[in-house]
């Protein structure tokens, strides 16, 4: 069911959180637009422009390597001054009030670990680009040595363990999705009363499966999204606003 209007949304949004004992948040790039980041898969977005770097590519090629951490730090400007939007902060309030175990994202931003969310109860699908991994040995390298190391000499770095190449810890296109993660999300969206998607078209699969697993489990669906998604035919509750507008009412203290 489509809200009416963004009050009567928000209306209905509240009843069902306030009714809910577990709810699940599950985000894509909508809410952090706000923040600042752009959305990579927009039309007109950096991926209809930049062709993103396929993992096998990234293995294969050191020029291809040194593109993508060129890339990287051309967009660090983004990243570094992005701050926590509302979205963010009311699910930040739900998680310390108990309501919210855990948050399924999409987003490689770091915003709902620095809006309060213990770093474990962040279930990144898509990884994280605000460090790097070795893709040999997995060990983990900040930016700040990284940038150091291309700086000094025009290339990608290196493992310092295992001299495999350093890559953002992100999944690439062509990468398997992280099994521990993918495993968390499930059992979140099985053992949830309320599941939320917000900010995600939910057409990228796997992530999209879990409303609806969710949902098959017996949960309540809310989907909070600007433009109309591939699964609100069977969400309980549709909120087609802005995501800063519909949760900021949420934002505690
Ligand atoms: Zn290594």
């Amino acid at each position: 069911m489509i809200a009416r209007s963004l009050t009567s949304g928000v209306e209905q949004l509240g009843d069902m959180i306030a009714q809910a004992s577990s709810i699940v948040p599950f985000t894509g790039a909508g809410i952090s637009t706000e923040s600042g980041i752009p959305d990579f898969r927009s039309p007109g977005g950096l991926w209809s422009r930049n062709q993103p770097i396929p993992f096998d590519e990234f293995v294969a090629r050191q020029d291809a390597r040194d593109e993508a951490w060129r890339r990287r730090f051309a967009m660090e400007h983004t990243f570094a001054k992005a701050k926590p939007g509302r979205g963010h902060r009311a699910l930040a309030s739900l998680y310390r009030v108990g309501k919210v175990p855990a948050v399924i994202t999409q987003n490689i931003d770091n915003l709902h670990q620095m809006s309060g969310f213990a770093e474990p109860d962040v279930v990144e699908l898509h990884g994280n680009t605000t460090y790097a991994r070795c893709i040999g040995c997995g060990k983990r390298h900040e930016l700040d040595w990284v940038r150091e190391w291309f700086h000094r000499t025009g290339h990608a770095p290196h493992c310092t363990a295992c001299d495999e190449p350093v890559k953002t810890a992100t999944v690439s296109f062509g990468q398997s999705m992280p099994p521990q993660a993918m495993r968390r999300a499930t059992e979140l969206a099985q053992h949830c009363d309320l599941f939320i998607a917000i900010g995600s078209s939910l057409v990228v699969w796997p992530a999209a499966g879990f409303p609806m697993l969710a949902k098959e489990c017996g949960a309540k669906l809310v989907i909070i999204n600007n433009e109309p998604t591939e699964q609100d035919e069977i969400a309980d509750l549709v909120i087609r606003h802005d995501i800063g507008e519909t949760l900021g009412p949420f934002v505690g203290n």
